[in-house]
């Protein structure tokens, strides 16, 4: 994502241990038939994708290890039975085409409409320093794998798409058309197959691995959607990673969703290190992570997934 306008969330930095921990899981909204199945975020297994997804080296879009990455992640989908597309198209980039994958895992639901969760699992190209993206662009990616494994196991009100992209990141400087290659192209393949009506609410994950994780309030975010799932996280004691304040991101593979009319929120962790000194930087390795992070959010978006479900039930359309 692009940086814009951030507040340090200094305070928030400091030192604290777990306040709440794991629980909650199928306390649904009340009234709400949907959340009674056990359900389960395992983070250490997300944190055993990460480790192995970091492992591949720097993944940048048409790179060897980026491909190597789609595979991973195909077949641990594989492994689990979720059936999974491929959506491959070609990108023109400031550095000429390159050839790009969206991966889309798709978990039933009582209702064909959808709801997704997606983060990208490209890293940023730089030539002048190894940058292996261990929470920009592989913590999102180990997210989504560890989410779809357990979605899989949920009753889901709406079908689950979740979903991987390739090219979040800019390949030269960041701008409108050097960006978000993969969302963009999604939304315009689901306005081509007539699907994006069917798109209820999009939510996705950026930089959630941070082992100090504060995750601010986006801004251009659907505030309902931020309001359930601050609330959430506030009910598993997490109100510490989840901190009740906003700053706003300059753009984000949610962007292309909300300009579609569909409802989106971007968890995001923007404080990556002192003054975000870990962000795109060698700095960005797997010991700057933890599966507690993953964890966190993970067991927040499950419990805040009845309330999003019911909340859509009631309104129909966008
Ligand atoms: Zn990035």
């Amino acid at each position: 994502m692009k940086w814009r306008f951030v507040i340090l969330a200094t305070c928030a930095l400091l030192w604290a241990g777990s306040i709440g921990s794991n629980g909650g899981f199928g306390a649904g909204a009340p009234g709400h038939s949907h959340a009674v199945t056990p359900e389960g975020f395992e983070e250490n297994q997300a944190f055993g994708y990460l480790k192995k997804i970091t492992d591949l080296g720097p993944r940048p879009s048409g790179s060897q290890a980026n491909y190597a990455t789609q595979q991973f992640i195909l077949g641990t989908l594989h492994g689990y039975g979720i059936s999974a597309e491929q959506d491959r198209f070609v990108a023109i980039t400031p550095r000429g085409k390159i050839s790009m994958n969206n991966i889309i895992a798709k978990i039933p639901g009582e209702s064909p409409e959808i709801l997704i969760i997606a983060g990208h699992y490209d890293t940023k190209l730089f030539d002048s320093f190894r940058f292996v993206g261990a929470n920009d662009g592989g913590s999102s990616a180990a997210f989504v794998l560890e989410m779809a494994h357990a979605l899989k196991q949920r009753k889901n009100l709406f079908t689950m798409w979740c979903v991987f992209f390739d090219g979040e990141e800019a390949v030269g400087e960041w701008s409108d058309n050097d960006s978000v290659y993969g969302s963009r192209h999604m939304v315009e393949e689901l306005r081509r197959q007539h699907l994006i009506e069917k798109v209820r609410a999009m939510i996705l994950v950026d930089m959630i691995g941070d082992r100090d994780l504060d995750i601010l309030k986006e801004g251009n975010s659907t505030p309902w959607l931020n309001d359930i799932i601050w609330n959430s996280a506030a009910e598993l004691g997490y109100q510490k990673e989840f901190v009740p304040r906003s700053f706003d991101i300059g753009g984000d593979d949610h962007f292309p969703f909300l300009r579609a009319g569909i409802p989106a929120v971007d968890l995001i962790d923007f404080d990556y290190g002192f003054s975000n000194a870990y962000w795109h930087s060698g700095q960005d390795t797997l010991d700057k992570c933890s599966a507690r992070s993953l964890g966190v959010v993970g067991n927040t978006l499950l419990r805040a997934l009845p309330r999003i479900e019911a909340r859509l039930k009631r309104n129909p359309g966008h």
